[in-house]
């Protein structure tokens, strides 16, 4: 097939993967504990059926222990071709307050160019761009195909790992694409070369027996609310920079979004400054961040003139690809500990970490990616980092040391992942999954196969 030909097979194949999309995105495949099974397991039997319905000779749902079944797909490399390995998830994250939705999560409704719904971006918009890149080559792909299409990312995603380190042979590959991040703006390509790992703990501080009458006993008697807010509070200086020793911050080389993009993207009120030194890059990208993400202590419509016992927090250390989470957290919980006031007896419990990734500078698959996405988006992409972690991307690396592995999606930074009113813009859906069909074939010409 010609370029021109596989950019109109796309385009013609976008109505029906709308309607796919649509489908899949009004399942709520919600993997997290104390949330119904069922539906995740029929996004994996829709997931199947894509992937039979695109001419995969070989498709199968592999049991993964402890989790939900994961989708492979796979048709053998032509003669001298590589073999490419696509990435994505058919689980969403949970819906939050449905208040805050404008238009019903579980149901996909489309608004000026943009299908609104839980998990129509992140990541069911990414199996949509693998099955329509796919679909353009009616099957008689250019190159070696697999596909594997995970159904437990969102929540504590590890028990895939644990089955690729066992059978490292199904998802050998010599290039892997990773469709779960996006663009900084639609239609602006960039791929992900770098990804912050993270760590994460619950600290529990205790100082009395039981909660005491604030007017008897306060003034006096040591309060565990106040003692882990002050701690907290002791993790940053003045400018939102962190104060614990060995985290230094980092250089991203590369261009992040301006102070004025950055701002409006991330909803800051007038007024309000932002926080930490240097580029936005290397903070958002290259650089530590410790955000307290949950608390248990009394609400204010529960509260009581009482002095506290005890109060928790949860923690979360975004740590920078070449960080290593777990020292990360040591040094976190030890200088929590060195600011502990009065004595306070603490404890560190429900530990999680998931390292970084950093792509090497790029060979043949990423140069064959640069010139897809030059044609499809009509200029070529720049790097980006991204804040999140996707723990497979990892242990892929680690499997299979000498593979590409490229990130990029239609996850723009408008798509409000994990959010509430999630949406994704159905023209970079388009233009994303024209990418990945013209480099599946840019990688089968004599000059990416370096012949
Ligand atoms: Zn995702």
């Amino acid at each position: 097939m010609t370029p021109e030909q596989i950019e109109s097979a796309v385009a013609a194949a976008m109505p029906q993967a709308v309607e796919e999309l649509r489908r899949l995105a009004a399942i709520p495949s919600v993997a997290f504990p104390g949330h119904p099974e069922e539906p995740v397991f029929a996004a994996a039997a829709m997931t199947e059926e894509l992937l039979r319905s695109v001419g995969l000779p070989r498709v199968q749902q592999v049991p993964v222990e402890g989790s939900f079944p994961a989708i492979f797909g796979e048709a053998p490399a032509p003669p001298g071709m590589p073999t490419v390995l696509l990435y994505a998830h058919y689980d969403v994250q949970p819906a939050g307050d449905p208040a805050a939705w404008r238009t019903p999560p579980f149901e996909p409704t489309l608004i000026d160019g943009k299908l609104y719904g839980r998990g129509c971006a992140d990541d069911k918009s990414g199996i949509l761009s693998h099955i329509t890149a796919l679909r353009a080559f009616q099957g008689r792909f250019p190159v070696g195909i697999k596909v594997i299409i995970e159904g437990q990312e969102e929540y504590a995603g590890e028990r895939l790992e644990a089955f690729v380190e066992r059978n490292p042979g199904l998802l050998r590959a010599d290039a892997i694409v990773v469709a779960d991040t996006g663009n900084p703006r639609i239609g602006d390509p960039a791929v992900t070369t770098s990804l912050r790992g993270m760590a994460a703990f619950t600290i529990e501080a205790r100082t009395l027996r039981e909660p005491l009458h604030s007017g008897s006993f306060g003034g006096a008697a040591p309060d565990a609310l106040a003692a882990l807010m002050r701690m907290l509070t002791s993790l940053h200086d003045d400018n939102g920079d962190i104060r614990v020793p060995g985290l230094p911050r980092g250089t991203f080389l590369g261009q992040g979004p301006s102070e004025e993009e950055f701002r409006k993207t991330a909803g800051v009120l007038d007024g309000v400054s932002l926080v930490g030194s240097g580029s936005l890059a290397d903070r958002l990208w290259a650089s530590y961040a410790i955000t307290v993400t949950g608390l248990d202590v009394p609400t204010v419509s529960g509260a009581v003139n009482a002095v506290q016992p005890a109060a928790r927090a949860r923690v979360t250390v975004r740590v920078p690809p070449a960080g290593d989470p777990k020292a990360t957290v040591n040094a976190v919980v030890e200088f929590l500990r060195k600011v502990a006031p009065w004595g306070v007896e603490l404890s560190f419990t429900d530990l999680t970490v998931g390292s970084g990734f950093q792509a090497d500078s790029g060979g043949k698959a990423r140069a064959a990616l640069n010139r897809a996405m030059e044609r499809a988006f009509g200029r070529p992409p720049r790097d980006v980092g991204a804040g999140g972690s996707i723990p497979l991307v990892n242990t892929l690396l680690k499997q299979f040391p000498a593979a590409e592995i490229l990130l990029f999606g239609a996850e723009d930074e408008d798509a409000a992942i994990h959010a509430p009113n999630e949406r994704v813009d159905l023209e970079e859906l388009r233009r994303v999954a024209t990418t990945e069909a013209l480099f599946l074939h840019e990688l089968s010409l004599p000059s990416a196969l370096g012949v």
